[in-house]
């Protein structure tokens, strides 16, 4: 399992328009992460929208845009909901703290600056921000493989049909099925059925690795791999190289004709034209899945080819 990014360096952005106290700032973090400033609020807004930091550390008193203003934007960015903002004030007062957490502050540090509360609190928010990461990363991961889950998934088909709908090109979408599974675990025992899976999910995830590519497991012996900008004649040729991985792989299956084991897959590609477009383009490559196992299996069927 790939949590590395959960594991990298922290991002802390320091916003505040007085070059001295983002040097101050600077000092006491130093060595909690990398380091990132900018000296106005527009400055900062965009600079959190380039770098997703872990933390932000935002002066509350500057001028143009100041720190009130500059957070409520940041909260208004979808990439930047869980980016902790902790407000640096030098008037502290209630009303100025009820209005910070009303534009989504997490929390507050006063001037004159002490190191050791600033060290505490970041790390405080470092450490809260990195588990809840890990949190996120592992409601997306299939426990058994590994490899990315049906909720990864489906989150991703949204996401990505959306991003077509806006650029030429097509969505290409392949699934996965391995062939007499059940006869797999009634003759070898679920154990080593369990192991065949994990074998097969680490092929599939390793031959989906460009950028914006993905593959999940969808259910139990099913897997889904989505590729972005990609056409039918693409799908298919990703089809064909994976079931001939998949038999390269050479896993014994004797209750299987080839007597290795062998997956079926259904591809389809085309350019979302809705909303339902995630949905209609698994319907296609399920059916074209459907197709590959009457067809006799071990095969790659495309959608929308003649029956
Ligand atoms: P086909 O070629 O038509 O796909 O036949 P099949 O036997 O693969 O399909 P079927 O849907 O009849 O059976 C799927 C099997 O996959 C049954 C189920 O026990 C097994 N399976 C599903 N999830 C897991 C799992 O997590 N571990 C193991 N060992 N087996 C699983
Ligand atoms: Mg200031
Ligand atoms: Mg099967
Ligand atoms: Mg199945």
């Amino acid at each position: 399992m790939d949590f590395s990014d959960s594991r990298r360096e922290a991002r802390i952005l320091i916003v505040d328009d007085s070059p001295t106290s983002i040097r101050l700032v600077s000092h006491f973090v130093r060595d909690m992460g990398s380091v990132h400033f900018a000296t106005s609020g527009e400055a900062g807004l965009k600079m959190a929208i380039d770098l997703c930091p872990d933390l932000i550390l935002l002066d509350m008193e500057m001028p143009g845009m100041d720190g009130l203003e500059t957070c409520s934007q940041i909260r208004k960015n979808a990439d930047l909901l869980d980016v902790p903002v902790i407000f640096i004030t030098a008037h502290s007062s209630v009303d100025q703290e009820v209005a910070g957490f009303a534009v989504g502050a997490v929390d507050f540090i006063g001037k004159p600056l002490s190191e050791p509360i600033v060290r505490a609190r970041v790390r405080t928010h470092l450490t809260l921000k990195q588990q809840s990461d890990l949190l996120r990363e592992l409601a997306m991961r299939d426990g058994l493989t590994g490899i990315h889950n049906r909720r990864a998934f489906d989150e991703r088909m949204v996401l990505e049909c959306r991003r077509h709908r806006r650029t030429p090109g097509s969505l290409g979408l392949a699934i996965i099925d391995i062939d007499n599974f059940k006869a797999y675990n009634d003759f070898y025992g679920h154990q080593a059925g369990d192991a065949c899976l994990r074998e097969v999910a680490q092929l599939i995830d390793a031959s989906a690795r460009r950028p914006g590519e993905m593959a999940a497991r969808y259910g139990g012996e099913e897997f889904a791999v989505i590729i972005p900008s990609c056409s039918v004649e693409e799908a298919q040729r990703y089809g064909e190289y994976l079931a001939a991985q998949v038999r390269a792989l050479a896993l014994p299956h004797e209750a299987s004709p080839p007597g290795v084991v062998t997956v079926s897959i259904g591809v389809a590609a085309g350019a979302p034209e809705s909303e339902q477009a995630d949905q209609q383009l698994l319907a296609f490559a399920d059916a074209a899945l459907y197709r590959a196992k009457d067809a006799g299996r071990n095969r790659v069927i495309v959608a929308g080819d003649a029956q």
